[in-house]
């Protein structure tokens, strides 16, 4: 085989012009927080401060509630679809205009590569706005009723791995349906929620209609407790999910919650390999695994277990850990130190349950926050990191003989949120899949998205579903 020498081709960083520090988005203006609070966003790749961003309290969050209840009445909530199809389709040719600019700033904040951020996020977030503008002025044939009505204000609480594309699975189908939003990123990844606060105004989006709170999860919890939000929706762990879910019961609120995965990646003796491994590793190690419908546990019919682990591993060999930055990079930083310690954690916790863990051989940079990628066989279903979301480039390896025991295996989880089926044969796929109990069932590919499917899951997956028509439905009163 040829042997190509490695030249770096890292995308240039000044394409992004980031200020020191960074207000709450309130009222179509930013603002300082009433509460006082600021934290800092740091490059997971370097740990350098980034900026300083404003930490809204319950008093700015009331605030940005407030906003939203007025443009919802006056603005919003009265203007026809077809003018609010206006707006999201503005919106949208924004993002595709800056497109540039948000995936160098997302793979800064983030850390994931820009390959990713520039190929996969940012596409997708112009795409459903895109999508979504399509719907406002047709709501009424989308199978809701004949005159579907919006909410009213949605609270909006976001996770770190796909920061501005959770936010346009969010933000988008809220505004198509008449909603307004005060919307909460993650603590690590507030960024590119305040670009696009910047690309609002841009928009000439009329004040209050999209407002964006940043802080931790006691900003999150006081958007989700606020008593004038109509309608909640989370995207993260299943145990903050829980007190969502109890935070909100008993009260009026709509709510929808998409929480965490441990998706099986099953192969079949007769699925191709060269294929299917590809597949597997765009199914884990894609964002550094930080994916809630990661394909974190690889199911192998025992008759090509050692093929098929032989040609992952030649596959493992080749990836790229590193600069963000790089073109060539397949596997950037991890997003913080804490989810870092958890991985470590996880990990250990496998390997001293007899799981046995593998990774090539890799250099990794010395500052920032790095993981190899890693899988571990030997594993059985009672291993914890059979049954935990590690959320990292960590595959656990399990094998099965039959397709009922696939099935039994894949199963045989808490969560329920996506799994795969690899397979020559086009009957043995729609068997599967029907057995399978996951929200999304990809066959011969893995970890696709598009704005017209609806994404959700069963279990402790969550429930509610974001994308296609569906995700018009968690924003209608029908
Ligand atoms: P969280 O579920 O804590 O974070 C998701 C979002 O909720 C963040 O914006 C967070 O704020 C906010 N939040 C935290 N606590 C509350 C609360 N009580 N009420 C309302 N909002 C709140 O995930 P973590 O970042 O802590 O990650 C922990 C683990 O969760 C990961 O290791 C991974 O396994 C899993 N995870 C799963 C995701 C998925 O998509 N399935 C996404 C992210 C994480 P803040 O960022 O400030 O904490």
């Amino acid at each position: 085989m040829p042997r190509f020498e490695y030249a770096p081709a890292p995308e240039s960083r000044t394409i992004v012009d980031i200020r020191p520090s960074y207000g709450l988005f309130v009222d179509g203006e930013f603002v300082d927080p009433v509460d006082g609070g600021t934290f800092k966003s740091v490059n997971p790749a370097s740990e350098e401060v980034l900026a300083e961003v404003a930490e809204a309290g319950i008093r700015d969050v009331d605030r940005a509630v407030r906003a939203a209840r007025a443009a919802y009445r006056r603005v919003w909530g009265p203007m026809p679809g077809r003018e609010r199809a206006k707006y999201l389709f503005r919106i949208a040719r924004i993002i595709a205009e800056r497109s540039r600019e948000l995936a160098v700033l997302e793979s800064l904040d983030n850390g994931k590569p820009i390959r990713e951020s520039r190929d996969v996020d940012i596409p997708l977030v112009a795409a459903h706005f895109f999508y979504y503008g399509g719907w406002a002025d047709k709501l009424r044939h989308a199978g809701f009723g004949p005159d579907p009505r919006p909410v009213g204000v949605a609270g909006q609480v976001i996770p770190w791995n796909f920061p501005l594309l959770m936010l346009a699975w969010k933000v988008a189908p809220a505004l198509a349906c008449g909603n307004t939003v005060v919307l909460k990123p993650a603590e690590t990844t507030p960024l590119s929620a305040l670009w696009f606060a910047d690309i609002c105004q841009q928009a000439d989006l009329p004040p209050g209609v999209v407002n964006i709170v940043t802080g931790a999860g006691a900003t999150g919890a006081a958007v989700v407790n606020h008593p004038d939000v109509d309608k909640v929706a989370f995207t993260g762990s299943t145990e903050v999910g829980k007190q969502i879910a109890a935070a909100v019961a008993g009260t009026r609120k709509r709510v929808t919650l998409e929480l965490g995965g441990k998706a099986a990646n099953i192969v079949f003796d007769d699925a191709p390999i060269d294929q299917a491994v590809e597949g597997i590793v765009n199914g884990i190690f894609f964002n550094q695994g930080h994916v809630c419908c990661a394909g974190s546990r690889l199911l192998v019919q025992e008759s090509v277990y050692d093929e098929l682990l032989a040609s992952l591993k030649r596959r493992m060999a080749t990836l790229r850990v590193g600069d963000p930055l790089d073109k060539n990079t397949d596997i950037g930083a991890i997003n913080s130190g804490a989810q870092l310690e958890r991985i470590r954690a996880l990990s250990e916790i496998g390997a001293a349950e007899g799981a046995r863990p593998w990774s090539p051989p890799c250099e990794l940079p010395e500052r920032g926050f790095w993981f190899a990628p890693t899988i571990f066989t030997g594993v059985t279903q009672a291993h914890r990191i059979a049954r935990e979301e590690i959320f990292g480039p960590v595959l656990s390896v399990l094998t099965f003989r039959t397709p009922a025991e696939a099935v039994a295996k894949a199963n045989n989880t808490p969560y329920g949120l996506s799994a795969g089926v690899w397979t020559e044969k086009g009957s043995r796929i729609l068997s599967v899949a029907d057995q399978l109990r996951a929200g999304v069932v990809w066959a011969n590919t893995f970890n696709k998205f598009d704005p017209a499917s609806p994404f959700g899951g069963y279990k402790e997956s969550g429930y509610g579903r974001e994308g296609g028509r569906h995700g018009l439905e968690a924003y209608l009163a029908t």
